[in-house]
């Protein structure tokens, strides 16, 4: 096994590398918090577990010892090169780029294995947690499992209920397609180099939607629309969204039973849901 990831700074002096601010690295030192994140997710010798900055490899030793085989998406060419020397197993797969520019369905696929669930495990980088996460619930449909590591501010958004200061469109994608629990923080001081926020571990159980729109990219990106400019209203961010008059939008939100002067923050999914199948034009 391993043993890259014991005293980071140590090990990326000794390459002449250094943590990177701009990739979001703050790497995770505690066994005990590394265990509890692997635990979290159901991995068996059945499972494929897609992790996002394997970065010195702590929770990939963790992973690669439990899963069939471990996809992994890392932008750092200096690290990749480490794990890839650290890392021989037959059954590591590393791509070196940036994970918001892969499709990981396609990826997936590319494997050309058969797995019994593919999970995603992350200690995330913060500047691209929201862009991941949408990434998974919009345009990911191999996967049945999420546990990530994030900002805990973000964590709470992720479980946030509508009328909430912290319900955005995050929330609302979240609730669409999984079941989301917020596990246990995880104090900033477990990082090198330590960040200045706390972080949460949050899982996600994807499942079939309850309810599904008539066009579903349609629906997110409306969700995203309507909540642009978060102390507009709901008639203002539609209209600078769709290209209908003030007076057509107030019209179709009066008829689906919605206040135009309503804000995005009051709507739960069911009315998000109507909304999006009032001025959808994909039919
Ligand atoms: N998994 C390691 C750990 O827990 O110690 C490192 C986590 S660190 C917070 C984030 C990792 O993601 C870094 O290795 C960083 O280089 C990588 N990374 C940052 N942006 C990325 C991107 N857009 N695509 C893929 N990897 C990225």
């Amino acid at each position: 096994m391993s043993d890259l990831h014991r005293d980071p700074n140590k090990i990326l002096r000794s390459h002449a590398l250094g943590a990177r601010k701009r990739y979001g690295q703050n790497f995770l030192i505690d066994e005990n918090i590394l265990k509890k994140i692997a635990d979290s997710a159901p991995i068996d010798e059945e499972t494929l577990v897609v992790e996002i900055g394997p970065g010195l490899g702590a929770l990939t030793r963790y992973l690669l010892n439990r899963a069939k085989a471990v996809l992994a998406y890392e932008i750092d060419q200096g690290l990749v090169k480490l794990l890839k020397k650290h890392f021989t197993q037959h059954h590591f797969y590393l791509i070196h780029d940036d994970v918001l520019n892969r499709d990981i369905d396609q990826d997936i696929a590319t494997l050309n294995q058969s797995f019994k669930h593919v999970v995603l495990v992350a200690n995330l980088p913060y500047y691209i947690t929201t862009p991941v996460l949408m990434q998974c619930l919009e345009k990911t449909e191999s996967l049945s499992h999420l546990s990530v590591l994030m900002q805990h501010e973000v964590a709470k958004r992720i479980t946030a209920k509508p009328s909430t200061k912290a319900y955005n469109a995050l929330s609302v994608a979240v609730a669409y397609r999984a079941n989301a629990h917020y596990a246990f923080k995880v104090p900033a001081s477990v990082f090198v180099p330590a960040p200045n926020v706390d972080s949460a571990l949050v899982t996600l159980q994807f499942r079939q939607p309850k309810q599904i729109p008539k066009h579903e990219p349609f629906f997110f990106e409306l969700v995203r629309a309507a909540f642009k400019q978060r102390r507009k209203t709901l008639l203002n961010n539609l209209s600078a969204f769709t290209s209908l008059s003030k007076a057509e939008i107030s019209e179709r939100l009066t008829r689906i039973g919605i206040e135009p002067s309503a804000r995005a923050e009051t709507l739960n999914l069911e009315t998000f849901i109507r909304l999006a199948d009032a001025f959808n034009n994909h039919q």
